[in-house]
């Protein structure tokens, strides 16, 4: 097995009630220049979007939940397309009876409440470059 230390720095946030969920990622991370870096965020939200990768037909289905609910789980990462700060995100939504909803983080997802901790990386780059096997912006390892 081979693994490579990292050095890092984890920021801890409260993000703004109201805001769309992943442009206040977005925020933090530039805010606190991180290029590249890893997050975890719960809270809840007055209303998701999030989408499905349809494998086959190489695009994203969305499904909006228009209501409140608890962000689960949140996680995703931060890098670099096209030198553009690109916040990659999945989230896990519960309802009020508990069912869970989950999917790629869209834009229109409103906070409510949420606590981000962002672990920003230093010392490494994290580009992403499209992939045509895929039909996504994948890294550029
Ligand atoms: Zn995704």
């Amino acid at each position: 097995m081979f693994g490579v230390a990292v050095p890092g720095k984890v920021y801890v946030f409260r993000l703004p009630y109201g805001e769309d969920l992943l442009a206040a990622v977005k925020t933090a991370a530039e805010t606190v220049k991180a290029e590249a870096g890893v997050f975890w965020i719960i809270g809840a939200v007055q209303k998701g979007e999030i989408s499905f990768y349809n494998q086959s037909e190489k695009k994203y289905v969305r499904k909006s939940f228009d209501q409140p609910m608890e962000i689960l789980s949140c996680i995703g990462n931060v890098s670099k397309l096209k030198g553009e700060t690109l916040i990659h995100a999945h989230i896990a939504l519960g309802d009020e009876t508990g069912k869970a909803y989950g999917g790629h983080l869209e834009k229109g997802t409103i906070i409510f409440a949420a606590e981000l901790f962002l672990l920003k990386l230093e010392g490494i780059q994290l580009t992403r470059e499209y992939d045509d096997t895929t039909g996504l912006n994948l890294f550029s390892l």
